[in-house]
């Protein structure tokens, strides 16, 4: 038995088994049963045979083509696929340590990480990316076999309680909070956001617990008192007893999944509900999860691990049709290729992710209008098939949508399409902070706008997100984020067009009502996040979100504005509780 204390942020008492989640690598680790060992480590060599046939068509691409030299990187990742060191240590982790095959495939990276950052070789050094190129792969591969967090976790027998190093409002809006039934965290610096989640969820959760999700091997039953802070590991019979004397009753029963149709706050005000997505595999999720439509395809992730020559206007074309098909009547918003330079010239890994300024984006199709037209011939065609959205990702002025526009009219008409009979929905993307802040002189130019959060906050605070020195400073409550959000909102209603928002913060639990308070009524998020917030909406009032997201806009800090949140929905769970 060990005893761990941390702070306190939700009360209530729960026993459970520890899953636990490193999300900094987004990696879940998870206990399997005996009786499955077999099948992960099946899975696993189904992922090698995967990423080879992947890597070799790759090779085989560029051998044909321009980039020839490229080639014999992929050679590289073809012999890293077959080193032990690698999958066959994966294996033996999933069988020693009885863990899902994606965290074994992360540990045996973090080990080989290791032995190339001692080389002493500079080039030897560098091939530490081929590595992480191959391990994402695999873990790619492995996902789509194995599917989210979510169906992992539903393999676990009884309650869980989850101990993550962080737990980022979209994971947690993923979980399933009728077994997972309680959390504790390592980090204590986000202990107001983080508390906040936990009270939206109205789930017992402690938070400052430093090294737990290292020191908690998973599958160890545990005691979480969200009350006192405290959470016993390993805890005898007598504290099991004890523990369920106490328990607080499961708060949240099965949030209905198979609930669809349209969602309004408690006072009338209807929230649209889409999905993001990324490949058409994820399109039975959003099924289950009575998404509205599809606010926003990553087009790009078609090309993982594939040269632009690939993506041919026919093969385009096939993608985007079955995706209206599929979605229709409902609307698809399609975003045209959001790449950077590195990514247009050079085939990426399926998990490299975008994070520079600079030619990106919409900047870089019109700097290479062959391809924005390819796409955009593609996008029309499939038009044919169901409602279609075209929205232009990286948008910084009100120029580049006009020549957008201009090529898109071209490829009309060439492709002998009316414009006005067709009900193409034209869009940008607002997450350039010029663009946000001149919301006002782009409305005239396009039929929508969707907020792109992600990048608007990292841009508007400069911060780079995946430099550990500065990521802290990344805060979707910025006062400076919560006013060019309300600027886009205003600009967009004063032009009557609709307005939607699909960063990570839509997915948050915790923000869902100062979104709605500050006027947005349309979302996108990942599939699997959508029940949890319509649980959220149904359970809101506008016009108090309304003068909430008044008062939030007077604050001067994240920090106030994270602890007046705070305090709001204490009182309002405080309101809503007839025993208290
Ligand atoms: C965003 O920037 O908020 C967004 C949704 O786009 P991506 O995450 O693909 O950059
Ligand atoms: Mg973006």
């Amino acid at each position: 038995m060990e005893r761990l204390t941390g702070i306190g942020v939700s009360p209530g008492v729960v026993l459970g088994r520890a899953v636990v989640l490193t999300q900094r690598t987004e990696v879940m680790r998870f206990p399997i049963p005996p009786d499955r060992v077999e099948r992960e480590v099946a899975a696993l060599h189904q992922a090698q045979a995967d990423s080879r046939q992947q890597l070799q068509d790759i090779r085989g691409r560029l051998n044909q083509g321009r980039g020839s030299e490229l080639a014999a990187l992929f050679d590289a990742q073809l012999l890293m696929l077959d080193d032990p060191m690698l999958v066959g240590r994966a294996e033996a982790i999933v069988r020693g340590e009885r863990v899902n095959a994606a965290w074994a495939v992360h540990r045996a990276y973090e080990e080989l990480y290791l032995v190339f950052m001692s080389m002493e070789d500079p080039y030897l050094r560098e091939r530490e990316n081929d590595v992480a190129d191959v391990a994402g792969r695999l873990r790619l591969n492995l996902r789509h076999g194995a599917k989210g967090p979510k169906e992992l976790l539903s393999q676990i027998d009884g309650p869980s309680v989850l101990i993550a190093d962080e737990l980022t409002a979209s994971v947690a809006a993923q979980l399933d909070w009728s077994r997972v039934q309680a959390f504790a965290t390592d980090a204590g610096s986000r202990t107001y956001h983080t508390a906040i989640l936990a009270r939206s969820l109205k789930v017992p959760a402690i938070v400052g617990l430093h090294d737990a999700s290292i020191r908690i091997a998973a599958g160890t039953p545990v005691v979480l008192d969200g009350t006192t802070g405290e959470l016993v590991v390993a805890p005898t019979p007598e504290q099991i007893d004890d523990a369920h004397r106490r328990a607080a009753r499961p708060r949240r029963a099965a949030i209905s999944q198979n609930e669809i149709g349209p969602v309004s706050t408690t006072d009338g005000v209807r929230i649209r509900l889409e999905a993001n997505i990324e490949l058409l595999e994820d399109l039975p999720f959003l099924n289950a999860h009575g998404a509205e439509g599809v606010g926003l395809y990553r087009s790009e992730f078609m090309l993982s691990g594939r040269s632009l020559d690939a993506a041919t206007e026919d093969a385009q074309y096939a993608i985007y049709r079955s995706l209206i098909e599929q979605v229709a009547p409902r609307p698809v918003t399609i975003r045209t290729f959001d790449l950077d330079e590195r990514q247009f010239s050079t085939p990426q890994g399926p998990e490299r992710r975008r994070t520079r300024p600079g030619l990106r984006g919409l900047r870089l199709g019109l700097a290479n209008p062959e391809v924005l037209r390819t796409q955009l011939r593609a996008l029309v065609r499939a038009s044919a098939h169901g409602p279609l959205r075209i929205m232009f990702p990286f948008v910084s002025a009100v120029e580049e949508v006009r020549q957008a526009r201009a090529i898109l009219n071209d490829v009309m008409r060439e492709l002998g399409v009316d414009a006005t009979a067709r009900q193409i929905k034209v869009g940008a993307m607002i997450e350039v902070p010029s663009a946000a802040i001149a919301a006002d002189l782009l409305a005239p130019e396009v039929d929508f706008f969707t907020i792109g959060t992600n990048d608007l906050i990292q841009f508007c605070l400069a911060v780079d997100r995946t430099d550990d020195r500065v990521s802290d400073l990344y805060e979707p409550l910025h006062p400076a984020v919560l006013r060019l959000i309300r600027t886009v909102r205003r600009a967009a209603s004063h032009r009557k067009i609709p307005v939607s928002l699909c960063g990570e913060m839509a997915s948050d639990p915790a923000l869902v009502g100062l979104l709605v308070g500050l006027g947005l009524t349309e979302f996108s998020m990942t599939p699997g996040a959508i029940p949890i917030v319509r649980q959220v909406v149904q359970e809101l009032n506008a016009a108090d979100a309304r003068k909430l997201a008044g008062h939030v806009l007077t604050l001067a800090t994240a920090a106030e504005i994270e602890q007046y949140l705070f305090d709001a929905l204490a009182a309002s769970a405080i309101q809503r509780s007839p025993s208290s």
